[in-house]
């Protein structure tokens, strides 16, 4: 038998895994350029998602493999990529700055700054793409995460760590929504991640104008990625974004991430796809756009202790054509969120602004993180509002009502008027309770419906004033006992007496 040690190949393969490999240089050529993609061929070990290097200094990513040739998706366009140039591996995925140095920055999806401070501070690269913590490395949702919008915190519940998903008609209040949010976090700790795909340019700049002149800028960063950039970038930009958003998680702080919204994304990884010659699915996406959004949504979490008990709350924006959401993309993230806020547009058009569908609307875990006041307060309120909205249907036929039910419409009308919020009003949590006890204690039962908005939030603001001690109190049980509604119902008697004057 021959010897080992003459078998000149295995020679040759022992010599060659001797060597250290610490730099993987893998190299291939371009055959076809095209649409921002190019076709490389020769970069047999290239994986997909891997971040190839161009000769001249272009860089793309890796979203095909085929038997002869990878499909580059290229990143930047400005040195045009030729036929016949060298493309190499570098062995990892794309990677985007994070650190603090990004809080009040307006960034692209490559972490490129959009704003006029300058060059980015950052501490660490990091790839867009990361698997998400598993089910040990987290824990239940337990604590709530205030919006500050009084329908959202009563009926709706988020808590840190959860995915509600925002959905609705164009121009029904869902980017309002997310901007009260972020502004509601204002001195709550609470680091805010909003990441804008395909929207005008000038929508984004009045949104950060928004957060400016409320203050919110400075625990936020923006990642934009507006309708003008490459089908790519719109695509990159909410991975990127998570993987800022991560960061300040592992380091134990609570963020929040807003994705609007991923219908566009979905239309941006469908253009991609086409042009990648993927076959057409359902409403012509690609067959792997419920992968595409369910890996981005299940990186939040909220971490266990031991990892620091950081939180990652998104809200993902989605937007229906007529009120549909049974619709492909809007079905798929409502399956993979925890629950989904509904803006209807008949709502909206009443002046029921937030326009929230109470019907169509569900929090699935947050109620968990809710405070035992909001709970005891709001508890009733969800079942008489549908039952108000059951009524209303017979009303609108003319017939003729019981007394109980015209009770029911009454309060339900009066329900109603007290969920109305202006935008970039939020309230503060212990207000948003006393409101709802004013309603709950049948204190709104003899008012005209046109004062109720201003009684409540007068008698919130009078309590506060007048009696900090009880206000401070319910903030920090978090609870409403029988001997605090004992003190504000004494308190509402006083307070009757002078909002007639
Ligand atoms: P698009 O689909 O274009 O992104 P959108 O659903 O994000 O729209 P917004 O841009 O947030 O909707 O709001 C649409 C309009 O409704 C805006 O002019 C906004 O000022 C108004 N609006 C939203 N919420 C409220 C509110 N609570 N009170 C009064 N006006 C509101
Ligand atoms: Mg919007």
């Amino acid at each position: 038998m021959v010897e080992k040690e003459t078998d000149i190949i295995s020679l040759l393969e022992r010599a060659l895994s001797a060597q250290p490999q610490e730099k993987l240089e893998e190299i291939g050529t371009v055959i076809k350029v095209g649409d921002d993609i190019c076709k490389v061929y020769g970069l047999t070990k290239a994986v997909y998602g891997e971040l190839i290097e161009f000769e001249r200094g272009c860089q793309g990513i890796v979203l095909d493999l085929d038997e002869d040739y990878v499909s580059v998706v290229l990143l930047d366009t400005q040195v045009p990529v030729e036929e016949q140039e060298v493309a190499r591996r570098t062995g990892t995925v794309f990677k985007v700055p994070a650190g603090e140095g990004l809080l009040g920055r307006i960034i692209n999806a490559v972490g490129k700054p959009l704003d006029a401070l300058g060059e980015i501070k950052y501490d660490v690269s990091l790839p867009i793409e990361r698997l998400a913590p598993g089910i040990v490395q987290r824990t239940p949702v337990n604590q709530p995460l205030q919006t500050g919008i009084i329908v959202v915190d009563s009926l709706f519940p988020i808590g840190k760590g959860q995915r509600e998903l925002i959905i609705g008609n164009r121009s029904t209040g869902k980017t309002s929504i997310a901007l009260d949010t972020i502004i509601n976090q204002k001195n709550k700790d609470v680091i805010c991640i909003y990441i804008a795909i395909g929207h005008k340019q000038s929508g984004t700049a009045k949104f950060i104008y928004q957060l400016e002149k409320y203050d919110a800028l400075d625990y936020t960063v923006v990642v934009s990625a507006d309708a003008k950039d490459s089908a790519l970038n719109q695509f990159l930009a909410p991975y990127s974004g998570c993987s800022i958003a991560e960061y300040f998680m592992n380091k134990g702080n609570d963020v929040l991430i807003i994705y609007d919204d991923l219908s566009k994304h979905a239309i941006a990884y469908r253009e991609l796809s086409l042009l990648l010659r993927r076959p057409p699915g359902r409403e012509a996406y690609p067959g792997d756009i419920f992968y595409i959004h369910s890996r981005l949504l299940e990186r939040s979490c909220k971490l266990s202790d031991s990892l620091g008990g950081g939180s990652l709350t998104a809200l993902p924006i989605a937007q229906t054509q007529g009120d549909d959401i049974s619709a492909y993309i809007p079905t798929n993230l409502i399956s993979i969120t925890d629950g989904q806020i509904f803006l209807d547009t008949n709502l909206f058009n009443q002046g029921i602004r937030p326009a929230v569908n109470i019907g169509l609307s569900v929090s699935r875990v947050g109620g968990a993180a809710q405070t035992k006041a909001m709970k005891k307060i709001a508890g009733a309120l969800k079942l008489e509002l549908a039952q108000y909205n059951e009524l209303q249907a017979f009303i609108q036929f003319g017939s003729e009502l019981d007394k109980e039910s015209q009770k029911t419409i009454s309060r339900g009308k009066k329900a109603v008027e007290l969920l109305k919020q202006d935008e970039r009003k939020t309230y503060d949590y212990v207000d948003e309770i006393i409101m709802l006890f004013l309603l709950k204690a049948n204190h709104l039962d003899n008012l005209n419906l046109d004062i109720v908005k201003e009684f409540a939030e007068q008698f919130a603001s009078y309590v506060k004033e007048t009696n900090s001690k009880l206000h401070n109190r319910i903030d920090e049980s978090g609870d409403l006992t029988k001997d605090d509604e004992i003190e504000l119902n004494e308190l509402v008697s006083e307070f009757k007496i002078i909002f007639k004057k």
